[in-house]
């Protein structure tokens, strides 16, 4: 971060989107953590810290009356997290603008964190409002960006809120820094091999992604449920697994884009079924293109983790987004703990890795192998934005 701070109000926008248990107690704080160093980093160099965040979708969940559920929304929940992981005692005002915010923004000293209320308890958030953008900017000197999370949203805090400060006047915090430089490593020529491995539920959420993808990777693996609509298209058997009737003339030409641009373009050759939904069912190993009726792949078979790991350890860089399976459920969760051990030990014969996007996270995480990879993405929609080569309005706007 290139501005001084010394004597400064900046107001931070981060992402402190947690998950909370129903004693609205924080269950995983990895979004607080992540937003910490640039916090410290402010206060060390004798600024102090305005936060602001969005938690959950308030709008969208009113009281059966009308009103905001300010008892299940607040930010409150997290100020004594906060508190304890800053090491000093963070400020909470009820408001995130208005006279209370203006008087408690303005009184707060060097060294002081301030934390606002939800900035989606005003509907302008969501919208885009530039009066509600304007009042926060008011609060502060400078603006700073590190909510990497939400910035494929044109919001009021995320983005519109940066015009109301010159360029002198605004930076992106260390997470979002990371997040742009370690997407670029993949995007911007990478050492190659260059392997990308999507899985998942659904093609429609990935197809984006995949046509990009084809424009510049060397192989790109397709696991997941989404691997079904590939094998149906190519005329194979799949049972009842997963398919998207309506995405089978795309996946025949996501295929032969493939070969057109010389992508070797993986599918499972072998599957894990089962004949239910559920952890119990009964399980077979079958080819993928062959599927009974009445079954349905919900894993990667051995030999389709055999010759993806043998691509992955071949790869000098690698993106992961979306599991190879119903991880969820432990009998079917092989297929994608091989995939992240995979990434892992290619990462320590010294390839690039980059596990972007909601669930692959997850995996990774319940695998303990988030120190084991290069970089973990913390915002899973965001990333694939980045990754399809969108511009995302929340780093567009501190540019301009
Ligand atoms: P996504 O959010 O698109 O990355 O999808 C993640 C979800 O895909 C997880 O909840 C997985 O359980 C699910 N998934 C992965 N493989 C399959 C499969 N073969 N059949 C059904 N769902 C799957």
């Amino acid at each position: 971060m290139q501005l001084d701070f010394k004597n400064k109000k900046a107001l931070v926008r981060v992402d402190f989107n947690v998950p909370l248990n129903n004693n609205f107690e924080i269950t995983d704080d990895t979004r607080i953590q992540a937003a910490i160093p640039t916090i410290k980093h402010i206060l060390d160099q004798g600024g102090s810290v305005i936060l602001m965040s969005h938690l959950g979708r308030p709008q969208k969940q009113k009281m059966e009356d009308g009103s905001l559920n300010i008892k299940k929304f607040t930010l409150r929940h997290l100020v004594n997290h906060l508190s304890e992981l800053l090491g000093i005692s963070v400020k909470f005002c009820p408001d995130s603008v208005g006279p209370e915010a203006q008087k408690m923004a303005t009184s707060i000293k060097s060294g002081e964190v301030l934390l606002l209320e939800n900035t989606r308890f005003y509907p302008g958030e969501e919208k885009g409002d530039e009066a509600y953008a304007k009042q926060l900017a008011q609060l502060a000197d400078v603006y700073v960006n590190d909510a990497f999370g939400t910035a494929h949203r044109a919001h009021a805090s995320t983005t519109l809120v940066a015009q109301f400060f010159s360029k002198d006047k605004k930076t992106f915090g260390f997470l979002m820094d990371a997040e742009i430089t370690n997407a670029n490593k993949v995007l911007n020529n990478p050492n190659r091999p260059l392997t990308a491995i999507v899985g998942g539920a659904k093609v429609s959420d990935k197809i984006l992604l995949l046509e990009r993808l084809l424009d510049f990777v060397d192989n790109l693996i397709v696991g997941g449920g989404m691997a079904y609509t590939f094998i149906k298209a190519q005329g194979g058997d799949i049972g009842k697994s997963l398919v998207e009737e309506d995405k089978l003339d795309l996946a025949i030409k996501l295929l032969a884009k493939a070969r057109d641009k010389k992508v070797s373009l993986l599918l499972p050759v072998d599957s894990y079924i089962a004949d239910d939904f559920k952890n119990d069912a009964q399980r077979k190993l079958v080819d993928s293109n062959n599927i009974p009726d009445g079954w349905m792949g919900l894993d990667i078979g051995e030999q389709a983790i055999d010759t993806f790991k043998g691509v992955i350890y071949n790869s000098k860089t690698l993106l992961w987004n979306g599991p190879m399976g119903v991880f969820e459920f432990s009998n079917f969760a092989n297929g994608t703990k091989a995939i992240a051990e995979a990434v892992a030990e290619a990462t320590a014969k010294g390839a690039f890795s980059l596990v972007g996007g909601g669930d692959s996270v997850a995996a990774v995480n319940q695998m303990n192998l988030a120190d084991k990879v290069s970089y973990v993405s913390t915002g899973g929609g965001a990333m694939l934005e980045f990754l399809e080569g969108k511009e995302l309005p929340g780093i567009k706007a501190m540019k301009a």
